[in-house]
């Protein structure tokens, strides 16, 4: 069976968050499991200029945008053992600062860079067919569409099958009517039947409604996307692909996410000898200008700052929990509002709270490490990977019901020592206190609490699991 994989962005070459690691570490993963698979996304100037060691390729593409044909050239890379990543450049779209906007908002032209994007990726296909074409969210959520809609234009791909995962139903593509005509689409798919959507059209709901498979990233998820709270308005395609849609738990990559091998925290640890996580708290202390002691609960928060992240509950809650004798690290980055409030409440109580905006992966393994807790209160969450990192650094996660964590982190019981960290349902800013404060009494007992460590350190989520069942999938589809 031969797979392509076709995604916005992939790990190392470009990355804005979950997708990226996951595109990046399934292909490895699929690539241990015997398949056969190359990789398709766009020549970003990150890409271009990350030292990665990449070749030119003879391909050059021509692909329709409305009324004109536009060109592509395609440079190559590599991942895993042996993967071809396929990197298609057009400087005119790619060659910017960001992958898809400044933190002010999108580029307007990416309806314009995300069709051309799509349209190249199935020529290199047509040059070199494969029986699965696996897309990736609403950026190249046009290839089925495209293959099924003008099949004719691709008939070398005339039996390959796709499976279109969707990492966060939230995105999903929204452009106006008046860029329709880019897509090259008949009419007939401008209806509400197919891409329409209020009046504007939405490449995420084409793909949805043309895609032989559709995956998403937790079984949990995969349930609540066809509510009516959490479906973004695409509840009802999606509960008409019911069958045809399964929820696959995102996998970690232990090989970079491991206390006992990370070579970016301060000192090694592995669940039977946690010394080391004391060394890493102390370093993470003394890194952030945190009153070093061992004994104070050190919360962590690694995140898009966004009210996806329960960022809402969490300023509720924030005066209340500095009452106690709590440190809080926060690394991440995001909407304005947010930031500004923890810029001013790092000034405010400098003892207390330590703040990072911006992008800094060393920091994240550093606070992975050294935090006792990890503070994830998210209003929904396809998956999440944070969470499972937390697990295997002993840092406790704190996280609501919903999505992936509810499928990752089981709520701890102290009278039958089970669970693995605290869990509230409600998206309500008493239950998260409630929550907190169980943490926290916990936490005052050593015993349980290291206890409750090595449960946490025991789970594992590795990639081979999760390749499985994508594995699983494409068999299904192919003849
Ligand atoms: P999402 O993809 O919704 O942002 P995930 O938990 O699935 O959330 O994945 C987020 C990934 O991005 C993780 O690898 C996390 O460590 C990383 N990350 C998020 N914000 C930052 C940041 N400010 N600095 C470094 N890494 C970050």
């Amino acid at each position: 069976m031969k797979i392509a994989v076709i995604a916005s962005e992939i790990s190392p070459f470009a990355k804005t968050g979950g997708l990226a690691d996951v595109v990046g570490t399934l292909s490895a993963a699929l690539e241990r499991l015997g398949h056969e698979l190359f990789l398709i996304m766009p020549a970003y100037r990150c890409a271009l200029e990350g030292g990665f060691s990449l070749a030119d390729t003879s391909m050059r593409l021509s692909v329709p945008m409305s009324d004109h044909e536009e060109s592509a050239e395609v440079v190559k890379g590599r991942l895993g053992q042996n993967i071809t990543v396929y990197l298609i450049r057009a400087d005119r779209y790619f060659d910017r600062e960001f992958l898809y906007g400044p933190t002010q908002g999108d580029y307007k032209d990416n309806v314009g860079r995300f069709v051309f994007f799509s349209r190249s990726a199935l020529e290199i296909l047509r040059r070199e067919p494969v029986d699965i074409v696996h897309c990736h969210d609403w950026q190249t959520a046009l290839v089925p569409v495209f293959l099924n809609a003008q099949g004719s234009r691709y008939p070398e791909l005339a039996s390959a099958k796709t499976v279109l995962t969707v990492h966060n139903l939230g995105f999903q593509g929204v452009f106006w009517r008046f860029d329709w005509h880019l897509l090259n689409l008949d009419d007939h798919l401008f209806t509400p039947e197919y891409l329409e959507f209020y009046g504007n059209f939405n490449l995420l709901k084409g793909g949805l409604i043309f895609a032989d498979k559709i995956t998403t990233v937790s079984p949990t998820y995969a349930q609540e996307i066809m509510s009516i709270e959490q479906g973004f308005g695409l509840q009802g395609v999606l509960q008409n692909r019911a069958s045809d849609l399964s929820g696959i738990l995102n996998g970690v990559d232990y090989s970079e996410w491991n206390p006992a091998v990370d070579a970016l925290i301060a000192e090694r640890y592995n669940e039977k000898n946690l010394d080391g996580k004391r060394i890493c708290k102390d370093s993470l202390q003394r890194a952030m200008g945190l009153a070093r002691n061992p004994d104070r609960p050190l919360f962590g928060i690694i995140s898009r700052l966004t009210s996806q992240k329960g960022f809402d509950l969490v300023e509720k809650v924030f005066g209340t929990i500095l009452e106690q004798d709590v440190q809080v690290v926060l690394l991440g980055s995001g909407e304005a509002r947010y930031q500004e409030f923890f810029r001013r409440a790092a000034a405010e109580f400098p003892d207390k709270v330590a703040v990072r905006l911006g992008f800094d992966e060393p920091l994240a393994h550093r606070i992975e490490a050294g935090a006792d807790v990890f503070l994830m209160p998210s209003l929904y969450e396809p998956c999440g990977l944070n969470q499972m990192f937390s697990l295997k650094y002993g840092t406790i996660p704190v996280v609501r019901a919903v999505g992936g964590l509810r499928d990752t982190v089981e709520d701890c019981n102290a009278e039958t020592s089970a669970g693995t960290g605290f869990v509230f349902e409600r998206y309500d800013a008493l239950e998260l206190l409630k929550t907190i404060d169980r943490a926290l009494l916990l936490f005052g007992d050593k015993k349980a609490w290291t206890a409750l460590q090595r449960r946490a350190m025991r789970m594992d989520f590795s990639w081979d699991r999760s390749a499985q069942a994508y594995s699983n999938l494409y068999r299904q589809l192919s003849p």
